[in-house]
């Protein structure tokens, strides 16, 4: 079968590998059918992504067909086996959490001390066929293939929203409205937040005003404080999440949340966070971060999609099938070609 592997920065190579046999216990055989491009993957092909070795095979965000399935001989407890058949289709887990850490203990499989991200440390699904474990899948028969795909990029969003405990009618402010500030902004709405959308993107704040109908959307910059003062009435923004991953963003984010608010990080970057500690604690800020999402997150999601809660439409900006993507992938990087969501066919 067909496969694409990046053996380097900047270079993805078509290349010929066996198709995987029958499955081992606990795990299943799937059918890749799309792959969502994303941050991650395009900072692997540039070669600035932390963590990550080459050569490796790129794709966390899948939407797959379960072509067969070979159960674990002791079944685990009842209810807390996803039922998985051949034929259905299924969004994938994209993250190995190792089931007995602090972490893995307490429910929080997404902060595993021994986490495994699949097309980072471990190779991943830009191939038509794959073997992944089968309580990783998470069958939703009413979703397309596409939304199957994008179920791993929302859950993000899902899981960054749930951090804080956002009550409706809350001003919350976002900063950085590419896709996983998107993400955020989609949950935050769901959960009935009035949405602050920041960015230094005039594209992305129209995007944000036209398909997710954000109610103020402030360009980033000096005038940006007095701006969002102004939309709360004086009182600021009582959660603000910071989507951008950029260290001078997340420096200088704290400002910006209201006296007795909450501040998520769900962008990261490789160096330190600073900031004045008198604003840190006149305001009794809470601070969190929030990190890749557990299976509960993608529960939420496929039932927010199915409900028709979640709207999917705007998401895929770009496509190409399998053996395009080659040429593709490098101009997915420029700034001008807009790129929300590519999406490969396979
Ligand atoms: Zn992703
Ligand atoms: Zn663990």
């Amino acid at each position: 079968m067909q496969t694409l592997v990046l053996t380097e920065p900047e270079h993805l190579i078509l290349t010929e590998a066996p198709k995987p046999g029958a499955p081992p216990p606990g795990y299943a055989l799937v059918r890749v059918h799309r792959v969502g491009v994303c941050g991650t993957d395009l900072h692997a092909f540039r070669g600035n992504q932390t963590f990550f070795t080459y050569p490796r095979i790129l794709g966390h965000e899948l939407g797959v067909e379960v072509v067969s399935i070979n159960p674990a001989p002791e079944s685990p407890a009842p209810g807390t086996a996803l039922q998985v058949a051949v034929g259905e289709r299924c969004a994938f887990e994209a993250y190995l959490s190792c089931g007995h850490c602090i972490a893995c203990r307490q429910g929080k499989t997404n902060c595993c001390t021994a986490l495994q991200y699949y097309g980072v440390h471990i190779d991943g699904g830009m191939r038509p066929y794959l073997t992944v474990p089968i309580a990783k899948l998470h069958p939703a028969a009413h979703l397309s293939f596409d939304q199957l795909a994008l179920v791993e990029t929302l859950t993000i969003g899902a899981h960054a929203v749930s951090r804080p405990q956002l009550t409706p009618g809350e001003f919350v402010l976002v900063i950085g409205a590419g896709p996983i500030g998107l993400t955020v902004i989609q949950f935050a709405q769901t959960a009935g937040a009035r949405i602050i959308a920041m960015d230094i993107d005039a594209y992305r704040l129209a995007f944000c005003r036209e398909h997710l109908h954000v109610e103020f959307a402030v360009p980033a910059g000096p005038a940006a404080f007095a701006t969002v003062q102004e939309i709360t009435g004086g009182d600021l923004p009582t959660a603000v999440f910071d989507a951008t991953g950029n260290p001078a963003s997340m420096n200088s984010s704290l400002p910006f949340v209201a006296h007795g608010g909450r501040l998520v990080f769900v962008g990261h970057h490789p160096g330190a966070v600073t900031f004045p500690d008198p604003e840190f604690h006149r305001r009794e800020l809470t601070l969190y971060a929030s990190r890749n999402s557990t299976a509960a997150d993608y529960q939420t999601v496929i039932n927010l999609i199915t409900a028709g809660k979640i709207d999917t439409g705007a998401w895929i900006t770009h496509r190409a099938p399998f053996d395009e993507v080659i040429t593709q992938f490098p101009r997915w990087l420029l700034p001008e070609s807009h790129v929300i969501k590519a999406m490969i066919t396979v």
